[in-house]
């Protein structure tokens, strides 16, 4: 059975066995699957081309990122394309450089305390905010708004 989620002062958190369970890091674990989940979301339609970029916290403290290095296909996407970041963005394992977004995935997993973020470009979920923009007609005909 599930925990029910807990607040506290109004924030939203994660059942506390959760945070408690979570397995010994390992970077290599990670960025295996990482690659495996980014083969499948490629085979799905979610990231196109080097699109998109993944990325799992590897440590809180320090705090240390795998994540996806920039300009790579991610439906060719293998173990030994992900690099190890930290918290300022500076790599301290694997070749490659992380993405421009590097610092978004940074800000999530502070802000959020999430385990893990997954970027995804797939055409829907672009499709989805323009249409429910105010002013979609607009951004439609590429004229400003
Ligand atoms: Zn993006």
């Amino acid at each position: 059975m599930k925990k029910k989620m807990s607040t506290r002062e109004g924030k939203l958190r994660r059942p506390e066995t959760a945070s408690r369970k979570l397995r010994p890091a390992s970077f290599s674990k990670f960025a295996e699957e990482l690659a495996e989940m980014g083969r499948s979301f490629y085979s799905r339609g979610w990231v196109l081309g080097t699109s998109g970029n993944f990325s799992a916290v590897v440590s809180r403290d320090p705090l240390r990122l795998a994540i996806t290095s920039t300009g790579l296909d991610k439906g060719n996407l293998a173990p030994g394309h992900f690099i190890e970041m930290d918290a300022d963005s500076k790599i301290i394992r694997g070749k490659g450089r992380p993405s421009a977004e590097a610092l978004l995935h940074l800000a999530i997993v502070r802000g959020r305390e999430a385990a893990a973020v997954l970027h995804t470009h797939s055409v829907w979920s672009t499709v989805l905010p323009v249409l429910t923009h105010p002013k979609a007609e607009s951004l439609w005909k590429g004229t400003r708004c």
